[in-house]
């Protein structure tokens, strides 16, 4: 009994001082969508491919890296959960570093200018980039690459079947 108290003592104390380093608490973010059904689909399928995912008006706009948006009606329960961050999401699974093929969350808004104005564009190559601050992130790991901005705000992903749930 002891040892059990210990061991998950232990896991819990691991957790959250990863968390404090890696994902961020600073905006609220509560979201889910079924990876197995488009466009959603296309972030889980494809390595390397990251979709941004906005919120307005009752409806989701879900843009691919090619520059394709497609909007996804809010159910009632939906629209009335759902937390985007500061500036909506950046989804996919990072083809480098990423052996147990993680999904990965970022946040959609520049961490730099921290504005919901300032959202991020979304590369092909898996880059984004904020046109106002023109620092730029990789999204294998959130890092800045170009500028010397902090990382990316990253958020928790829990997958069961094919359900994504984003929280913080
Ligand atoms: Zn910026």
């Amino acid at each position: 009994m002891a040892i059990a108290v210990a061991a998950v003592a232990f896991s819990v104390q691991s957790c959250e001082s990863n968390s404090y380093k890696v994902f961020s608490n600073k905006y609220r973010v509560q979201f889910s969508a079924d990876l197995s059904l488009p466009p959603f689909n296309q972030a889980a399928d494809t390595p390397g491919r990251f979709i941004t995912v906005r919120r307005f008006a009752g409806k989701l706009t879900v843009t691919d890296p090619d520059g394709n948006s497609t909007d996804v009606e809010l159910t009632r329960q939906q629209d009335m959960v759902f937390q985007m961050g500061l500036a909506g999401l950046i989804l996919g699974k990072p083809a480098l570093d990423n052996d147990r093929m993680e999904m990965f969350a970022y946040d959609l808004g520049c961490p730099e200018c921290d504005v919901e104005l300032y959202r991020l564009s979304v590369s092909i190559d898996g880059f984004a980039t904020c046109e106002h601050c023109h620092n730029k992130w990789t999204l294998t790991d959130g890092f800045c690459v170009t500028g010397e901005s902090r990382p990316l705000y990253r958020y928790r992903t829990y997958v069961s079947g094919q359900q994504l749930t984003v929280s913080n």
